[in-house]
């Protein structure tokens, strides 16, 4: 999607030289109607698929799964929870999600009553780097019985497993901008776009 690409050209900076960051308008800051361009082209790569709900993880992914609903006829959006709460069900589904970057594994949850085997889910997420965040949601949709129509990533790292690993899967990975390279001098390169499937 040419709009995010660009504004990744614009605001994105490389962090350790391979963390992408993007706080004035995805992590931190939040440009809601680029989100909801997003909505729109994920519409368009996910039609007719009888979506009803979105699932997404806390925090970032939230935002944006937000402004995608409208655009699935204000589906349902439930995110996965990190972080243990009063507020939580005790009847919970529940995975493991290891961070490369924190090297530490850590739980998520979505309450039972929240998903069952009628949804048709897509999952919503601002980045797909080693794809585990994304496995751990998978995982809990087949827990629920539910069935996992597709995956939404905003920005897709290719030089990281993820992709690969979830399209070799056989899930259909829809992501709006894939950066192929983060360079030394700072210049961000994207997947050619007839590549971006
Ligand atoms: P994965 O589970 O695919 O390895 O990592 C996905 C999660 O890690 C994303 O939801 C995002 O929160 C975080 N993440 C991974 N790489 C980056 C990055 O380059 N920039 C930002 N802002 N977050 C990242």
């Amino acid at each position: 999607m040419q709009s995010l690409k660009d504004k990744i050209i614009k605001e994105g900076r490389i962090v350790d030289g391979k963390i992408l960051k993007v706080d004035s308008f995805l992590n931190h800051q939040l440009d809601v109607k680029l989100f909801e361009e997003m909505g729109r082209e994920f519409a368009k790569r996910f039609e007719g698929q009888g979506i009803n709900k979105i699932i997404t993880i806390e925090t970032s992914g939230i935002a944006i799964a937000t402004a995608v609903a409208p655009a699935f006829d204000y589906c349902p959006v439930v995110f996965a929870k990190k972080h243990q709460s009063l507020n939580l069900d005790a009847e919970v589904y529940q995975s493991s999600v290891y961070s490369f970057t924190k090297q530490v594994s850590y739980q998520i949850k979505i309450a039972k009553k929240y998903l069952n085997e009628k949804d048709r889910v897509l999952i919503i997420d601002d980045f797909l780097a080693n794809g585990k965040a994304v496995e751990a949601l998978e995982d809990i949709i087949r827990q629920a019985g539910a069935t996992l129509v597709g995956v939404g990533i905003a920005i897709e790292k290719g030089f990281q497993d993820g992709g690969k690993l979830l399209r070799n899967s056989g899930i259909h990975l829809e992501s709006l901008a894939i950066v192929e390279l983060l360079e030394e001098d700072g210049t961000i390169v994207f997947k050619d776009e007839q590549n971006d499937l």
